[in-house]
């Protein structure tokens, strides 16, 4: 009876399909949501059944921190799916995993306890990691896990959407991820239904993205062992049994830093400073809300990585031009001290930052319905103000 019982369980989680939306607390909640809510819309115009929920959503939601949306999708009664998945904090696998922010695949840590997770930890086998990016899916594969099971990594061109803003700069990204969603699993919803509900759901202006979705994600098998070991470890949780009478919270010293949640992954651009160009005027140490900056002995700001949640204030308040840069996170490796690398080598870091900043800023004062804009600037030629 027990083996009926357990076949029959796992005959109806397989019936039941599984999408997350891996997004950034508060910037794109909204984006989140309306991908969900209309993949749900149009999976009933499917005759299917389906709901949408969030979770990580503390209150207030922390800005920048990685939360998920989900939608579930079901051939089988209200009833019944509700029954079988209604109550569940969320899914054990997905088969679908969006990512609308790829920098987000260096790693995600919704709670201090939860630790830093790989970004596919939920894929299933023959699944599919989907990441707005504009790099290619082995790109992104140099910071994913390696899994022991074939599976996908797909990609829908474009930019983090709506990352360090407050409010909800409509880049018609949801649209595209849903075209995108019905090219990988027709199963879950089709480009049909889609098409109908968007127009109301979404916006009549939408009908072109989400073709343009569904025609232009690119996507690869990635096969068992391809991927990184991951690098961080998981926190162990003490078992019911093992915690002591009352409630013992480890306090963080007034000033210092809490070991245990370092906030790096809430960021998708960091700062980068060219100390050459420093007037010590230790307007970014007093302004950084996150105390990120230590004073060096020679009167410049180290700013340490691992603390950084990159909001981008440092950049904002630094009145030498093109002194403190935000940069796309993807393009660095590891959180290493920048100061302690100018030290070493004067040259090769001016170098070094030059070729990380590039020749573009974002531009996030306007609203424009097309997302990010990047303007070209004139390079830092080393003069001080
Ligand atoms: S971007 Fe600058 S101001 Fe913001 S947390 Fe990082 S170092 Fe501090
Ligand atoms: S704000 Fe700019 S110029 Fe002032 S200390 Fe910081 S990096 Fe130097």
């Amino acid at each position: 009876m027990g083996k009926i019982s357990t076949l029959l369980d796992e005959v109806a989680e397989a019936d039941i399909k599984n999408v997350e939306v891996n997004y950034r607390g508060i910037f794109q909640k909204t984006l989140a949501r309306k991908i969900c809510k209309t993949l749900v819309y149009a999976a009933k115009e499917e005759e299917r059944t389906g709901f949408s929920y969030g979770r990580y959503s503390d209150a207030p939601e922390r800005n920048g921190v990685p939360c998920k949306y989900f939608a579930v999708v079901a051939e089988m009664s209200e009833e019944d799916l509700e029954a079988e998945a209604g109550a569940k904090i969320e899914p054990n696998d997905v088969n679908v995993s969006i990512v609308v922010d790829d920098t987000m695949v260096k790693g995600v840590e919704p709670w201090g306890f939860s630790g830093i997770r790989p970004i596919n930890e939920k894929v299933k086998l023959g699944g599919t990691l989907l990441v707005v990016s504009e790099r290619s899916p082995l790109e992104l594969l140099k910071n994913v896990a390696k899994k022991d099971f074939p599976y996908k990594i797909a990609v829908v061109p474009g930019k983090h959407s709506f990352s360090g803003l407050w409010v909800y700069k409509d880049d018609f990204t949801d649209a595209r991820v849903l075209g995108a969603l019905a090219r990988i699993e027709p199963d879950i919803v089709g480009l049909e239904a889609l098409r109908k509900v968007v127009p109301e759901k979404l916006g009549a202006e939408k009908i072109d993205a989400l073709n343009d979705g569904y025609k232009s994600v690119i996507i690869k098998s990635i096969a068992p062992g391809e991927g990184i070991d991951w690098p961080y470890s998981i926190p162990t949780l003490p078992k019911w049994h093992e915690f002591k009478e009352g409630i013992v919270v480890k306090s963080v010293a007034r000033g210092g830093r809490n070991e245990d949640y370092k906030r790096f992954t809430t960021r998708t651009m960091r700062p980068v400073i060219r100390f050459d160009t420093c007037i010590k005027c230790d307007l970014c140490w007093y302004a950084c809300p996150d105390e990120c900056f230590d004073p060096t002995p020679d009167g410049l700001f180290d700013v340490n990585y691992n603390y950084c949640v990159g909001c981008g204030r440092c950049a904002e308040v630094c009145p030498v031009p093109n002194t403190i840069v935000m940069v796309d996170e993807l393009k660095f490796e590891n959180n290493d001290s920048p100061y302690h690398e100018y030290k070493k080598d004067k040259e090769a870091y001016i170098e070094w930052a030059d070729q990380k900043m590039g020749e573009k800023r974002v531009n996030y004062p306007f609203v424009t319905g097309t997302g990010l804009i990047e303007e070209n600037v004139k390079k830092n030629d080393g003069e001080k103000g």
